[in-house]
């Protein structure tokens, strides 16, 4: 599974925060055990020292007057014999709990100091036991506890208000984290939506985003400078193919013009004819396809339409006429021709037109039909080509208008086309307010229609 930076950023501060809190809870707490602990000794030490002073007083350890202490005392004694026998001890207190053995005894009489945290009475006490000495002379073993509840008490309430904080800490550290990646990241998310919107059709505009973090403006500027060395790049590649599909016109139908008329000449023989008149359709074919390419450019660069009248009928002959040698084994017939007039560019029509019956006389095998018609309805003029060609299958139609597309029909039958003649019809289509639709059925034909606007209030397409 992968975070988002900003589920991990919120997660790092949550952690790095909770692990500060954990040190500090840490370090309080052995402080605070040692400074309460070494409280309880110093009491321990203050306790040991009456008990001796009162049999110091005394002279000997029996004659002293232990039992005012041990009623008195707010701590627990018990002041043993050397051999251990229990002299005086704290009422309701049992030696026996205290009671060092032989070893320890013997440890405590060398002079060891010792010190155990016992049950007594219920209650965690801190026991000592030292010897009792007069003078020179070891004369018993005294124990005296503390109670250490209070000491567990505070470190109780310290860990229950450390936990409380540390929940408390955890969720304020994801929700500020969470804020805080938010908004250190909102800039990235701005600059990547402007750039989103940017298309390949519109290089001409720039991210530009003012008042932004050092980082992210750098990011923004990085950005829109790439932009404007692909605008350029696009523009130059632009006008190279105007350029070049613009000179290559030019001869090209100068070429086909002769041709056509050295075809008028009646002395020609049949085979020279056949073979003149295939040269002249090859040579069309040459020129739509640097007009396609030329038009294409038109459209990358944006640029509209001159609308004018045109007889859209009349179009259609024109086709029909420049069309039907083309195949010549494939027969193009004119079908059903209303009269319809429709404001539009005649140049870019009827290289729509010739786009889809050139295609259509591609892509039927010998001995099929491809028919043009035209129909008028009352808000449009429909544009059809018809052919009993090899059809394209459904899982292709949804590809065949994308620039570069070729189709299997085209790879197979070599037919050498560049696939752009269906995506230039279509922008065609579209700057005039109107659209292509395909029905299809493999190996049985294709009908494309144009359909146009009678009324010129669709927008011209990019
Ligand atoms: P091309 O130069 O390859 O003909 P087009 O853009 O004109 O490019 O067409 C795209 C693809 O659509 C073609 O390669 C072909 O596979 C398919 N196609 C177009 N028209 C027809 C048709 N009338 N019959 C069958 N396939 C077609």
């Amino acid at each position: 599974m992968s975070l988002s930076i900003r589920w991990r950023l919120t997660i790092w501060i949550a952690v790095a925060l909770l692990l500060a809190l954990t040190v500090t809870f840490l370090t309080l707490r052995f402080s605070l055990d040692s400074i309460l602990s070494s409280d309880l000794d110093d009491d321990l030490s203050r306790d040991v020292g009456q008990v001796s002073a009162q049999a110091a007083i005394a002279g000997s350890l029996e004659d002293a007057d232990l039992q005012q202490i041990v009623d008195l005392a707010s701590f627990i004694v018990v002041v043993r014999r050397p051999d251990g026998s229990v002299l005086s001890a704290t009422p309701g207190v049992d030696p026996g709990v205290l009671a060092p053995d032989a070893t320890e005894r013997e440890q405590v009489l060398g002079g060891a100091v010792l010190d155990r945290t016992l049950d007594v009475r219920g209650e965690e006490t801190r026991v000592r036991t030292a010897r009792l000495s007069i003078g020179r002379q070891v004369v018993g073993i005294v124990q005296v506890g503390e109670s250490a509840e209070a000491v567990g008490r505070v470190m109780d309430v310290l860990q229950i208000v450390f936990l409380g904080v540390g929940l408390g800490t955890a969720a304020v550290a994801l929700a500020v984290g969470y804020w805080l990646a938010r908004s250190a990241l909102k800039p990235i998310d701005d600059v990547a939506g402007v750039a989103r919107e940017i298309e390949a059709s519109d290089l001409s505009r720039r991210i530009e985003l003012g008042g932004k973090p050092t980082e992210v403006q750098r990011l923004a500027d990085t950005f829109d400078a790439m932009l404007e060395r692909l605008s350029a790049a696009f523009e130059q590649q632009r006008n190279f193919v105007m350029d070049v599909s613009h000179e290559l016109r030019t001869p090209l139908t100068a070429l086909r013009g002769r041709l056509d008329v050295l075809l008028m000449d009646d002395r020609l023989d049949a085979d020279t004819r056949a073979q003149m008149e295939r040269m002249s359709a090859e040579v069309g074919r040459l020129i739509r396809l640097t007009s396609n390419l030329l038009y294409l450019a038109h459209a990358e660069a944006g640029r509209g339409l001159v609308r004018r009248p045109v007889e859209l009928d009349t179009l259609c002959l024109e086709v029909y006429r420049q069309a039907k040698d083309l195949r010549p084994e494939v027969k193009l017939r004119l079908g059903h021709e209303d009269q319809v007039t429709i404001q539009g560019d005649a140049d870019l029509l009827k290289q729509l037109i010739l786009n889809l019956v050139d295609n259509g006389l591609k892509y039927t095998p010998a001995g099929g039909e491809v028919v043009l018609s035209l129909y008028r309805d009352a808000d449009n003029a429909r544009v059809t080509v018809e052919d009993t060609g090899s059809g394209i299958a459904a899982d292709q139609i949804p590809f065949v208008f994308d620039r570069l597309y070729r189709g299997t029909s085209s790879r197979a039958r070599g037919s050498g086309g560049a696939g752009i003649g269906l995506s230039i019809s279509r922008w065609i289509a579209r700057a005039h307010g109107g659209d292509i639709l395909v029905s299809s059925e493999s190996g049985r034909g294709s009908v494309f229609t144009v359909v146009l606007p009678l009324k010129p209030d669709g927008p011209d397409a990019r």
